[in-house]
């Protein structure tokens, strides 16, 4: 198997040696990554936590004002709602970024390994990987 990297430049580091001009294979790889859009998905969180955030806050305030408690501790349960639930979507969105980040790396791992032990299998794997997002068999 021809290695994909050999002659690439710096410039040329992420898609290996594909060259960069327009209709070019480079050119299709970079046009289907920007297809991925990572803002949509931090929008859709955002829109989640702020929904989440002031539905159950305002549950947690109206049921502590229907106990008949004192004005200031309506205020105070709001304010410790929404710190608490600031805290809680921070943390989450922490720890679902770490497991996010562990499984990659497993999957990284798991890629390399094939591709020391078994780098036929993976080359024509990849190819695969490549037809599917619309590469002819031949560029692939
Ligand atoms: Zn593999």
């Amino acid at each position: 198997m021809r290695n994909p990297l050999a002659g690439a430049t710096a410039a040329d580091t992420e898609y290996g040696s594909i060259p960069r001009t327009a209709g070019s294979p480079r050119a299709t790889l970079l046009s289907i990554k920007n297809v991925h859009h990572p803002v949509e998905g931090s929008f859709k969180a955002a829109v989640f936590g702020f929904s989440d955030g002031l539905t159950t806050n305002l549950a947690l305030v109206l049921s502590v004002a229907c106990a008949q408690q004192p004005h200031s501790t309506v205020v105070l349960t709001g304010m410790a709602g929404l710190f608490a639930g600031a805290a809680s979507m921070a943390c989450g969105e922490w720890l679902s970024a770490q497991a996010e980040r562990e499984q990659h790396l497993e999957e990284l791992r798991t890629e390399e390994q094939h591709l020391a032990q078994i780098p036929d299998e993976e080359a024509s794997h990849m190819k695969g990987i490549l037809m599917e997002y619309g590469l002819s068999g031949g560029i692939a």
